[in-house]
């Protein structure tokens, strides 16, 4: 079932598929190299337009993703020259040397809007952490690589609270100027409510960033990810991230729940008439068979209302 599109809501938008990096890094469990490959090669099968494939992350950090570069390698085997096309995140310099050697072409680099997360996960200060992307930006940029800057933190910090909307359009200002092309608000502990979005999205504008320069990034901790995405759709938020199955829980809630799941994202865009891609736009059942697949290789069921109720109890 489809309906025409709704006035004021974009008519297309981007899903960007994070499943494989921000999904995985966060399971618990270990996933072989070939699964993940896999996973991402389904995953482009069902018209997803981009798919965020790892991390070059230090191994010591995120040791789910340590086999980064046998993943790329393998994909490049499976898919060829367009694996090279997949996002990769870059957390620093050195991980950007190994995309480089792989010869990637779209990395990520992934900011805090606060200074605790910055300590804590860059064991920099918030002003620290852009004389450490500075010259990470530019090199990615010299070498014609697509950058997307991920900052997070941006609904509110566990440690800090509610964060103000200034603090957060500051910090993005700053890595969209590094040279960014698109900047991903996160609400990386799921505690955003819906009118924060449009206050944000506003004063992002009002600091001369519009919306096509912004992706937003919802996790559903608190069952607010699809609210907080019509809001952006009203907002003229046209690309959203999405893990296929909900894969990836809270690192720092105590929840199932992390990730918006893919799934859920489609199922709204459908039922508005929201298109995902050309010509059909992304599979829905594909994605739900893929998370179903994905759920058994880790071994427990998909937090996804969407897939639980499209896989049936067997997912
Ligand atoms: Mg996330």
């Amino acid at each position: 079932m489809t309906t025409a599109p709704t006035p004021q809501l974009p008519e297309h938008v981007t899903v960007y598929e994070v499943g494989p990096r921000d999904g995985l890094q966060n399971e618990a469990g270990r996933v072989p190299t070939d699964v993940k490959a896999e996973f991402v090669e389904r995953l482009l099968a069902a018209g997803l337009p981009v798919v965020e494939a790892t991390s070059f992350v230090h191994p010591r950090w995120v040791p789910q993703l340590a086999d980064a570069a046998e993943l790329l390698e393998l994909l490049v085997d499976r898919i060829g020259d367009r694996a090279r096309d997949l996002p990769v995140l870059v957390p620093n310099d050195r991980g950007l040397d190994r995309a480089l050697e792989l010869g990637c072409r779209h990395v990520a680099i992934f900011g805090s809007a606060t200074e605790t997360f910055a300590q804590r996960n860059l064991n920099r200060s918030l002003d620290e952490q852009f004389a450490m992307f500075e010259p990470t930006v530019r090199r990615a940029r010299d070498a014609g690589m697509q950058v997307r800057a991920y900052l997070s933190m941006c609904f509110g910090d566990p440690w800090e609270g509610a964060v103000p909307v200034e603090q957060v359009v500051t910090a993005g200002r700053r890595l969209l100027d590094l040279g960014a092309g698109q900047l991903s608000l996160g609400d990386t502990i799921g505690v955003g409510t819906a009118g924060q979005v449009g206050d944000l999205v506003a004063a992002f504008a009002a600091a001369g960033v519009g919306p096509d320069r912004l992706a937003m990034h919802f996790h559903d901790t608190y069952g607010q990810a699809l609210a907080n995405t019509y809001a952006a759709l009203q907002a003229g938020i046209t690309t959203f991230d999405a893990s296929a199955g909900g894969l990836g829980g809270c690192p720092y809630a105590e929840s199932a729940t992390g990730n918006l799941a893919t799934e859920d994202l489609l199922w709204m865009l459908r039922g508005l008439g929201i298109g995902t891609g050309d010509p059909a736009g992304v599979d829905l059942d594909a994605v739900v068979a893929t998370s179903a697949w994905m759920a058994r290789q880790l071994g427990r069921p998909s937090p996804s209302a969407v897939v639980r109720a499209l896989a049936g109890s067997g997912s």
